[in-house]
């Protein structure tokens, strides 16, 4: 192919698109900036690597890893020669998953045959009227400062809202209790920043794999509580299974590595007699069942 001398060759650097190409051993052989600027790798720590290391491992709505699969994009397009659209979850450099939007595209060469794929990639970027309600939440102290997230209060109000809903049948929820496994030891063992630094990887990791109806809170220390709008018993632990396998799968800076942090989560179903408490307790105690039962696991009250 020949080069347009119009097209600037650093053009690809300067594209709010993050771009990277592979050759066909799988390794990355361009990075541009804006791939750095969305995964929070320069460059100079992708060039060379393969796309199955870890840097890149991409997960799909439900939590399941795509490499390796048939879903993998770049897979198909090495396979097929076609240009592939698709969805999914990168892991950002810090930690916390980033929803993005993907095409592969094959690169022939003179032969004919695949010699390159290069993936496009841009993050889903928060709506305006978000950004402004956010801003607007902060004035009234109803947002945690840490992590961004609802606080206490502000979800005891929307639980006691939705429950209103619920009593009058129009929609139905579940609620998730998360509590960090064995978290006093990243802070005994590494300091309190780092169990900040865990915090947060978490908060945006709800936020970024939930759907923007569903609602997410700080509710204490190590602590959150999820709300699942129009749900029934299947659907609530599809949700709480597949935010247990994002948490198991995502990895945090620290000190030169990374480290791994895994939550217990308790799921509770909304009942017309609920309180905000009564369903916060139902699914505290479901929550404690995985604590008794080795963490890292999820459960649903009894009875439902
Ligand atoms: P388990 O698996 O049983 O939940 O064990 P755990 O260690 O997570 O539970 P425990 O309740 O004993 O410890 C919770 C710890 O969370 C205690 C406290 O040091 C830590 N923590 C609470 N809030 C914060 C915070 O804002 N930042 C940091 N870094 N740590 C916090
Ligand atoms: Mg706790
Ligand atoms: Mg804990």
């Amino acid at each position: 192919m020949k080069t347009d001398p119009v097209i600037p060759p650093d053009l690809l650097e300067h594209l709010y698109d993050g771009i990277y190409i592979l050759g066909r051993d799988r390794k990355i052989v361009f990075w541009n900036q804006a791939a750095g600027r969305i995964s929070g790798y320069p460059s100079a720590e992708t060039l060379g690597k393969s796309c199955h290391d870890h840097i890149l491992t991409h997960l799909d709505d439900e939590g399941q890893n795509i490499c390796h699969t048939p879903l993998c994009p770049i897979d198909q397009a090495f396979s097929d020669g076609k240009i592939h659209d698709t969805q999914a979850f990168l892991q950002h450099k810090d930690g916390y998953r980033v929803p993005v939007e993907i095409r592969t595209v094959p690169v022939l060469d003179a032969r004919g045959e695949i010699e390159r794929v290069v993936e496009i990639f841009r993050e889903y970027l928060l709506p305006e009227a978000t950004r402004q309600r956010i801003e607007e939440l902060e004035k009234l102290a109803l947002i945690d400062s840490l992590t961004g997230l609802a606080n206490r209060r502000f979800a005891e109000i929307t639980i006691g809202s939705r429950l209103a809903e619920t009593q009058r049948n129009i929609w139905p929820f579940g609620l998730l209790f998360l509590d960090i496994d064995n978290f006093k030891g990243i802070n005994d063992s590494f300091g309190h920043d780092a169990g900040d630094r865990a915090l947060m990887m978490i908060a945006k990791t709800l936020i970024n794999t939930l759907r923007p109806y569903d609602f997410v809170s700080r509710w204490g220390g190590e602590e959150f509580v999820v709300l699942i709008v129009n749900v029934n018993r299947e659907k609530l632990l599809k949700v709480a299974e597949k935010l247990r396998l994002f948490m198991e799968k995502s990895t945090f800076p620290l000190g030169g590595t990374r480290r791994r942090v895994t939550v217990s989560i308790g799921a509770a179903l909304a009942r017309p007699e609920d309180t905000p408490e009564s369903i916060v307790k139902r699914a505290d105690q479901a929550m404690y069942r995985c604590k008794q039962t080795g963490r890292n696991c999820i459960r649903i009250e009894e009875g439902s």
